[in-house]
């Protein structure tokens, strides 16, 4: 009898007119943009108005008007992108050019003072412009990235949108710390498996809380052959990576892997992983078959040069195999996405940095800001959400003076950040 009532009451029209007079959506607010990069054409739009309503974009229109009184940013003085991306961070991470840098965080550092430094990332991160990371493990603080993303999501500290990758994983004897006395246990900067079942165990184990990404470790120990290939040692055996891609696929998530050198780039190809990270040296055979399958590379250049000054000379000489690996991506049309590795360098540098690098190694400037935006976007899934300024999308914007197109290095003086719809950051701000 009372279900029946309480449906009655429902269905009287006075209920149903109520419930029609609450407002459906926010008000709209606009921003008005000297210009507008669009990443699939590679092309400007110029005086363009964007409707924002609620946190997506509602509509993208040239030369048009705002209705009068409504609540509008100026930056016809400015040209807008679609916030950028960075596909690959460390936000518990604060630097570490030497081992011993490494060491002190992992050993001296509790997991709580490194979620607190990580807070400091992510607020830095959306200040240079980067609406979304992803962020590739946490280097032995656990599940940390899990939290940022929930407080970031929360609304209690500012920062990006994030995809985590929690903790990582390697092999036994092949990731920091090392060189310790056998007899004192240390704490590693990945979950050390081993064997197939272990390594399918803790791809569950990471998914289950929170990982939106799987991270490997592929290999180790560069050298330089006299042919000029960069060499290694491959970390996992051929059995146990394809239980971690199958494992990871399964679960519909995706694989990046940390791949600087042959064997390491090409037995990540042959398992089927989705990224490869670093990529110093890629075979020509190997950049062939990410072009055909769609593997994405993202090059993380800049780093390369940073930690070179504190680590043997084996580091530098990698330099200028990076460049030619990158040039030869390029020409082959391998699909690149921005991601600089930041947090292996300070994070007070902006990561920014990595596009002119891109740009001197043979990229124009269209095609380094699609890698940190369209592509970005289509790596990480969020395809339909973020990427470029069109209706539908989060209205996650950013602004520069001038044309980043003529100048790429502008990319480091973004004075307008907007994610969601809310401005984090404005000109004079
Ligand atoms: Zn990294």
């Amino acid at each position: 009898m009372k279900r029946v009532s309480i449906a009655a009451i429902l269905m009287l029209p006075a209920a149903l007119a109520a419930a029609q007079e609450k407002p459906a959506s926010p008000p709209a607010h606009y921003l008005r943009c000297g210009a507008v990069f669009q990443p699939e054409s590679g092309q400007m739009r110029h005086n363009v108005l964007i409707t924002v309503q609620g946190e997506r974009i509602k509509e993208v229109r040239e030369n048009a008007q705002a209705p009068a009184g409504a609540q509008i940013v100026d930056l016809g003085d400015h040209t807008c992108l679609p916030g950028l991306m960075d596909t690959h961070t460390h936000t518990l991470l604060q630097g570490d050019i030497t081992a011993a840098d490494y060491d002190e965080q992992l050993l001296k550092q509790s997991t709580a003072y490194r979620a607190i430094l990580g807070t400091r990332s992510v607020r830095r991160a959306l200040e240079y412009g980067f609406t979304t990371i992803r962020d590739l493990e946490t280097e032995g603080a656990g599940y940390a990235d899990v939290d940022l993303k929930k407080a970031i999501n929360n609304g209690v500290i500012p920062g990006p949108r994030m995809k985590v990758a929690t903790r990582a994983l390697d092999v036994t004897g092949a990731y920091p710390l090392s060189g310790y006395s056998w007899e004192i246990h240390v704490p590693h900067g990945v979950q050390v498996v081993d064997g197939p079942d272990e390594a399918r165990k803790a791809v569950r184990e990471q998914i289950s809380f929170g990982a939106d990404w799987i991270k490997v470790y592929s290999d180790r120990s560069y050298f330089i052959r006299p042919d000029g290939v960069l060499d290694d040692i491959p970390t996992f055996t051929m059995d146990e990576l394809r239980a971690i891609v199958d494992e990871t696929h399964r679960q519909r998530h995706k694989v990046a892997s940390h791949a600087i050198a042959l064997n390491g780039v090409h037995n990540s190809i042959e398992a089927g992983v989705d990224s490869i990270e670093h990529g110093n040296y890629i075979a020509d055979a190997d950049l062939k078959t990410m072009a055909a399958k769609g593997i994405v590379y993202v090059p993380t250049l800049y780093v390369g040069e940073y930690v070179a000054t504190g680590r043997p000379k084996v580091w530098a000489d990698m330099l200028q195999i990076h460049a030619d690996t990158f040039r030869r991506a390029v020409a082959a049309g391998v699909k690149i996405a921005f991601g600089t590795d930041v947090g292996g360098f300070d994070w007070g540098i902006n990561p920014a940095v990595e596009f002119p690098i891109m740009v001197k190694y043979g990229m124009t400037p269209a095609q380094a800001i699609r890698s940190a935006t369209s592509n970005a976007a289509e790596l990480l899934g969020m395809e339909n959400d973020a990427g470029s300024i069109a209706p539908g999308k989060y209205a996650d914007v950013v602004a520069l003076k001038g044309d980043p197109l003529a100048d790429i290095k502008l990319l480091q003086k973004i004075d307008f950040v907007m994610k969601g719809g809310e401005v984090f950051k404005s000109p004079g701000r």
